[in-house]
This record gives C-alpha cells, sequence and structure tokens, in this order.
C-alpha cells in the first residue's frame, strides 16, 4: 500500500510568488529499493537528519512502478519531451535483482519508450553486481554510475558494510566487468565523495585507473545547520583539494570529463552546466520513492526531517501536481530563486549557488548562499585562467548508445552516428597515449613531445585533434604498448605536426626514423641518413630543423624542397581525401602497401577517386554521409601486376582503406563502400562484444568454401549488405544478377549466424537489423 505523505513546508520556504504554469519535469530518481548492503557513514539517506527511509517499503512494488512509468509517459507526452532520463535508484537499486531490474527497465521502456527517447541509467554502489546483472542492463540500455570514493584507504574510510567490512575490493571487480568489451556500452562513471583527509591526486589517480567515461565529484553534503569541516581554519579547503585534481588534470592533457571542473569551464564562457551542483540551469528533477510518493531531489534529506517531502504520489497525483510543488519549481528559477546575496554575485552565472541542499539554514530556509560559498569563489576564480575547453571527443568516451548501434547495424548508418563511432575511436587514442605517458617520462625526447602535446590541447585543440585523428596514430601507439619495437619518442613528431598546424612557435628534439623526419598529416623531411634526432624550431614562416650543423628551412606554403615529401591531401569528390603514401605506419595490411607515389601516378589516383566517390554519391546515397566523415585516408597498395581487385581496412587504422589500383570507376566505388563497412564495424567492435570471443566454432557462408570463424563471417556479411545496396541502385540486368548474388550472400550468412549461437545480446539484436534491412528490399 503506498503511504500518504503529510505535506511539510519548512518555517522559512523560499520566498516565491505561486504560478500556475508548470515548468515540465524531464529528470526522475525512482526507488527501486529503500534499503542499502552498504552502511557508509556518510549516507545522506540514512545517516542525515531525515529518516524518512525507515517507513519505506523495502522493495518497489511491480503496481507501484507500473503507475510511475504511466506518470511519466504520459508527462513526456503531453509536454512533448524530447528526452525523459530515468536513474534507478536506491537505498542500492543492485539489491533488486537481476529479475527485479529486468521487470522495472522492461516496464519503463515499455511505456516510455513509445513516447520518447528514454535515458535510462543507474546509480549503484557496484558491490552485487553480477554478469547475469550486466547482461540485463545491456539488454536495456541501461547506463551505470558506480560509487567510489578512491583507493583502499580513502574509499574505506566511509564506505564500508555495517560490520566495518571493506567494500573496495568488490566495487573495483563491478567496474572491472564493466570495462568488459561486452559491458562497456553500460559504463557511465564514477561518483566520488570529496573527503580532506584524503589525498586528491592520489584519488583521481585511483579513479582514472578505472578508466571511467566520466569522473564526478560531489561536495559532502553540509549546511549552515552542519557546516563542512574545514581542519585548521583553513578557508577554502575543497576548493584547494579540487584545484589540486584540476592542476593535474590539466598537465595530462584532461584525459577524462570530470563533470563539476567542466560545467565550471563550460558555464564561464556562457555555456550549461552538466550538474546541479553548480550553474543557473533548471533543476528539473523529482524524486519517486518506493511507496510512490513523489519527493524533492534526494539531497535534501541532509537539511531536516521531512526536507525532501510533497504529500504527492504517483498514485493519485499527475507528473505535473510534482512539478507545480513550490520546493520544485523553485529550482526551476534560476537567478530569480537565488538569495540577494547570490543575485548580486559577480560569479553567480557560474556559481548558480551551489546545490540547492547546500543553502539551508534554520530561520531562512534555502534563502541563503552555499554553505561551501567561498570554496565556490575561490575555485572560479582560480580556474579563469583555465583556456576554454571543447568537451565533445571525450564524450565519446561513452561508448555507443543503442540507438546509433541500431542505425549503424541496418547498413548504412547517418551521419550522427558516423560521428559517434569518430568520437570513441579518438577518446581511445587519447586513453591510448594517457597509457602511454608514463613511459614517456624515461625517454627526453618522448617526455617534452608530451608535454608540448598536452600543453597544445588546452592552447590548439583542434590542431591536436587533426593529429590524433590521422588513421595511424593508433597503431603507433598500439605499437609501443604491445611491443618492445614501438618508439616512444614518436610522441615528439606528434606535438611537432600540432605545433606547425596550430601556427604556435616550438623548440624540440624530433626523433628521425632511417633519417627521415615524419610529421604526421603534414609530410616527412629527409634529413640525414645516420642521425637519430634532429632539432626542430616552429616559427611563423615556417620550420627549421637542424642536425649535425646542417640546416634545413621547410615552408610549408611555398614550394616544397626537394628533400620534403608533403602529405598528399586532395580534395576528390567534394570532400578531403589524404592519399598516405609516407607515414611510416602505414604497413598495417596483410597486403604490402605502396611507396612514395610519382606526380603522374598521384594524379591518377586522385582523378579515380574524384570519379568513384562521385559514383558513391550518385548510387549509394545512404552510405555517403557516413562514407564521408569516416573515410579520411586511402593507402595505395603496391600493384602485382595481376589485375586482381585487392581492398583492405585494419582495426588499428580507423579512417583509412588500403586499395590496390582497380580496373574502372565502379569498381572502385563498390570497393571503398566494403572496405568502410569493415572500418565501421571493427570501430563498433572496439567496444561492443557482438559475438562470444571465446567461442571457437566456426560456420559456413555462403562465399567461402571453407567455414568461417564468427568474427570473419560478421565482417563479410556487413560488407556484403552494403555492397549489395549499391547494385541494388545501378540499372541493368548484369547490375540486377549482382545485386541477387550479394543479397543472397547476405541472407544466407545472417541466418547462419542467427542459428549458431555464438552472438551476444547486442550481437543478435545488430543481426536482426541487418535481416531487417534485407527484408525490407523488393
Ligand atoms: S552505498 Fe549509497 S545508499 Fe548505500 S549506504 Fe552508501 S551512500 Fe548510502
Ligand atoms: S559564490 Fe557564494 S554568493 Fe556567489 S553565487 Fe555562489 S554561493 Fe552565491
Amino acid at each position: 500500500m503506498s503511504r500518504v505523505s503529510v505535506l511539510r513546508s519548512d518555517p522559512a520556504e523560499p520566498r516565491r510568488e505561486p504560478t500556475t504554469e508548470v515548468s515540465p519535469l524531464s529528470q526522475y530518481v525512482l526507488k527501486l529499493t529503500s534499503r542499502c548492503d552498504l552502511a557508509c557513514d556518510h549516507c545522506y539517506v540514512y545517516e542525515h537528519p531525515d529518516q524518512s527511509w525507515r517507513r519505506q517499503p523495502r522493495v518497489m512494488a511491480a503496481a507501484t512502478l507500473r503507475a510511475a512509468a504511466r506518470r511519466i509517459a504520459e508527462h513526456a507526452a503531453a509536454h512533448r519531451l524530447d528526452t525523459v532520463r530515468v536513474v534507478l535508484h536506491g537505498g542500492e537499486p543492485l539489491l533488486a535483482g537481476a529479475a527485479g531490474l529486468d521487470a522495472a527497465a522492461a516496464e519503463l521502456r515499455r511505456r516510455i519508450d513509445p513516447v520518447t527517447r528514454l535515458d535510462l541509467r543507474m546509480q549503484t554502489n557496484g558491490v552485487l553486481l553480477t554478469p547475469q546483472i550486466c547482461d540485463v542492463l545491456v539488454a536495456h540500455d541501461v547506463k551505470v554510475g558506480v560509487s567510489l570514493d578512491g583507493d583502499l584507504a580513502a574509499n574505506d574510510r566511509h564506505r564500508r558494510h555495517a560490520n566495518g567490512a571493506s567494500s573496495h575490493a568488490a566495487v573495483r571487480r563491478a567496474l572491472a566487468l564493466l570495462r568488459r568489451p561486452a559491458y562497456r556500452a553500460s559504463y557511465a562513471g564514477i561518483l566520488c565523495t570529496i573527503d580532506l583527509d584524503n589525498d586528491p591526486v592520489r584519488v583521481y589517480e585511483a579513479l582514472l585507473a578505472e578508466q571511467p567515461p566520466h569522473i564526478d565529484f560531489l561536495l559532502p553534503h553540509a549546511n549552515w545547520e552542519r557546516p563542512p569541516p574545514r581542519p585548521d581554519g583553513v578557508a577554502t579547503p575543497y576548493a584547494d583539494w579540487l584545484l589540486a585534481i584540476h592542476r593535474r588534470w590539466l598537465a595530462d592533457g584532461r584525459p577524462v570529463p570530470i563533470r563539476l571542473l567542466e560545467s565550471l569551464l563550460s558555464t564561464a564562457t556562457g555555456g550549461t552546466s552538466r550538474t546541479e551542483a553548480v550553474g543557473l540551469g533548471f533543476a528539473d528533477l523529482v524524486v519517486i520513492e518506493t511507496d510512490g510518493s513523489f519527493e524533492q531531489v534526494d539531497s535534501l534529506k541532509s537539511a531536516y526531517d521531512g526536507a525532501a517531502a510533497t504529500g504527492l504520489d504517483v498514485f493519485r497525483h499527475g507528473v505535473d501536481d510534482a512539478a507545480a510543488h513550490p520546493m520544485i519549481a523553485v529550482r526551476q528559477s534560476g537567478l530569480a530563486g537565488l538569495c540577494d546575496t547570490c543575485r548580486d554575485c559577480p560569479v553567480v552565472r557560474q556559481c548558480g549557488g551551489g546545490l540547492f541542499a547546500h543553502r539551508y539554514r534554520a530561520g531562512t530556509g534555502f534563502d541563503n548562499p552555499s554553505v561551501y560559498c567561498a570554496d565556490l569563489k575561490e575555485l572560479i576564480s582560480a580556474m579563469a585562467g583555465t583556456p576554454a575547453y571543447v568537451p565533445a571527443p571525450r564524450q565519446g568516451t561513452d561508448s555507443l548508445a543503442r540507438d546509433v548501434l541500431d542505425d549503424l547495424a541496418a547498413g548504412p548508418g547517418g551521419a550522427e552516428s558516423a560521428g559517434q563511432l569518430a568520437s570513441v575511436h579518438l577518446a581511445m587514442v587519447r586513453a591510448l597515449l594517457v597509457a602511454l605517458s608514463p613511459h614517456a617520462a624515461d625517454d627526453p625526447v618522448a617526455a617534452a613531445g608530451w608535454q608540448l602535446l598536452v600543453d597544445l590541447d588546452v592552447a590548439a585543440p583542434d590542431a591536436v585533434q587533426a593529429v590524433l585523428e590521422h588513421p595511424f596514430v593508433r597503431r603507433w601507439a598500439q605499437r609501443c604498448r604491445d611491443t618492445a619495437t614501438g618508439d616512444v619518442s614518436y610522441l615528439a613528431c606528434l606535438a611537432a605536426a600540432a605545433a606547425i598546424r596550430a601556427g604556435v612557435d616550438a623548440d624540440l628534439d624530433v626523433p628521425l626514423t632511417g633519417g627521415v623526419l615524419h610529421l604526421p598529416t603534414l609530410g616527412a623531411l629527409t634529413v640525414a641518413a645516420d642521425a637519430r634526432t634532429a632539432r626542430l624550431a616552429v616559427d611563423d614562416g615556417g620550420v627549421d630543423v637542424r642536425v649535425d650543423g646542417t640546416r634545413h628551412r621547410v615552408r610549408l606554403d611555398a614550394d616544397a624542397p626537394a628533400h620534403w615529401l608533403p602529405a598528399r591531401h586532395v580534395r576528390v569528390g567534394g570532400r578531403d581525401l589524404l592519399i598516405e603514401d609516407t607515414d611510416p605506419y602505414r604497413d598495417c595490411y596483410d597486403l604490402p602497401v605502396a611507396t612514395r607515389l610519382g606526380v603522374a601516378d598521384a594524379a591518377r589516383w586522385t582523378g579515380q577517386l574524384d570519379r568513384a566517390l562521385r559514383r558513391v554519391d550518385a548510387e549509394a546515397a545512404g552510405y555517403a554521409p557516413g562514407l564521408r566523415i569516416l573515410l579520411r585516408a586511402v593507402v595505395p597498395l603496391r600493384p602485382d601486376g595481376s589485375g586482381t581487385q585487392r581492398s583492405a581496412a585494419a582495426g588499428a587504422a580507423f579512417g583509412a582503406v588500403a586499395l590496390a589500383p582497380a580496373p574502372d570507376d565502379a569498381a572502385l566505388a563498390v570497393l571503398l563502400v566494403h572496405e568502410v563497412q569493415h572500418l565501421k564495424l571493427n570501430a563498433v567492435l572496439d567496444v561492443c562484444d557482438l559475438f562470444d570471443p571465446d567461442d571457437e566454432r566456426r560456420l559456413t557462408v555462403p562465399w567461402r568454401t571453407d567455414p568461417r570463424p564468427v568474427e570473419g563471417a560478421l565482417h563479410g556479411t556487413y560488407a556484403h549488405l552494403a555492397v549489395a545496396d549499391v547494385w541494388r541502385h545501378r540499372p541493368g540486368p548484369a547490375a540486377a544478377a549482382e545485386f541477387r548474388r550479394y543479397r543472397d550472400w547476405t541472407d544466407g550468412a545472417v541466418d547462419a549466424l542467427l542459428a549458431l549461437g555464438a552472438l551476444t545480446t547486442a550481437g543478435h539484436r545488430f543481426v536482426r537489423r541487418m535481416r531487417d534491412t534485407l527484408d525490407s528490399w523488393p
């Protein structure tokens, strides 16, 4: 039965005139359970003044869940909301078990998906996470945030079991599970509550080691009645703690988005905040308790008993009623909802008065600045010199959303999906570089290169991004990571290329390979056969390279000297493309790559690529937008005189395809579409397990006589689906015959893949989408 709460107003609720207009609510915290398997002593649910959890049912009943889902859906439909976010919460939501979570997520999706986009999330302590539960989360596209306060000592300062036992190992096991390729798509990030007794940099390092897509730091809940500890009378210890992390984070090249810091950087330039903790954005959030009662944001429980209550519930009231509650409405009123002091504050647009719960004081209620006012001011002013930051590329680490995976699985995949794949890949390259950076410390050339790259990532992020997106940077980084043959000093070449692109003065040592200086995306300079390093200086007019007393001057905007081989950037089919015939890491295919092309050969390639890409636009319009984004480079293969069509793509070379000269433009157009499918699937498999990698069974596919491993069959099927589509749009009986051939091959392989039983849930869904595409063709 539902409990009917009594509406309780604090004696000093914020002054705000009642309004008849309701601002819709798009975020819901759904309490699946009201008990927890941990007994953290800083928990605002159990350890703060509000003790209403004692009156709540332990688990949300099915009828309550149905009513909640119905209310959310009807509110979203009435207000035509584009997206609704529901966070499964507790207590500890994993206490609901795999079956309970399955039922809850299925019910929410059943009710809300038809009305709006449902962004389904869960916040958990992670202790009870199992592969079985992860399967459920992936199946329903639930993104998971895990609470962790740092390393063993830091985490166990508060986050323990009731008997005092540590939770640290269990939480790390949960994070390791979420890092598995099969579950990575569900890994949303880590939430860490600050404790001044913990060393900030050690906490940061411990969290970074878990490779989270996001980190969120939370100030411990406090208010003017229960102020936070300020040891030794230090005025702004929380700002100091966060600034130590801020410095290290910048020095590391911002390897992971930190929500609080990024929100302050974003609001400093008029952008939006991504956390309720700062900024003037609307806090359009309501909590639904296990008994179905609507409550205000949970952190209010730290203020006084009953502070979060509204007296409303999902059985008798709609979400509109909750949105009209004065205490929920005031959190949606931006600047107008703040006290006079905050409204007059010079940093109010960044700070926003801090978290609502932190403003409480008996007598004046929430009509006060934050109890962290001094810290927030100090943090904002100390960060003021931080250059503006474009977080978009790192957002890719959030992995692929289910709708993106569905879009790609259908065959073409739109521009947005291709863009997400590219973002995910860029985030992987950044993560690889951060992982390599400790090795750079032992090599002075690499160390200086790394430092320059980190500085440029702040001063000229676009130039750094352009270099990191070069298809073969990942190949080099993987080789450094995986083998003893990798040359970590190549970091200096990346940094030099970024500095040149940015027009930033720089002076550093760079490594030579066989006497050649390689500058990815720019070209190669032949310097001296036996030298190992050169001194490179970038200035306004160009680049000076000195070795053994000899000076080579390169002006990138003027006629190139004979020893400078510029990268071949060409304009073909209305887009920019790199014909990559110089980069030292391009030999990553099973087929031998061509050496540097002569002028006539380069012109021939340019002409044929131009015509072939125009054919792609005309004959494979569905594939063209994705191909426009994903295809950045073509690597010419060495001609073998056989006339056989040869082409390749490699997982380590995102954005590049290797091609032998094709007999005609039409054949080249097909090869380009075919190989870009492999690029897409490789990038999907980087972050999403579509099949069980331990399953060694093989299957027979129509285009081969020998049985194929699942990965090979999947690649062939995905590529042939696209090739069939190209032929489908070409006229004439010969094209029709080709279409039927590829369609039948794809058809047979899809059936074989679905029947084998080696696909994961995501893989099954992926192949089913290919089947839907096939079935949609006449
Ligand atoms: S895990 Fe979360 S809900 Fe459970 S006791 Fe700790 S802080 Fe509270
Ligand atoms: S810094 Fe203090 S006064 Fe200024 S907006 Fe924040 S809480 Fe209010």
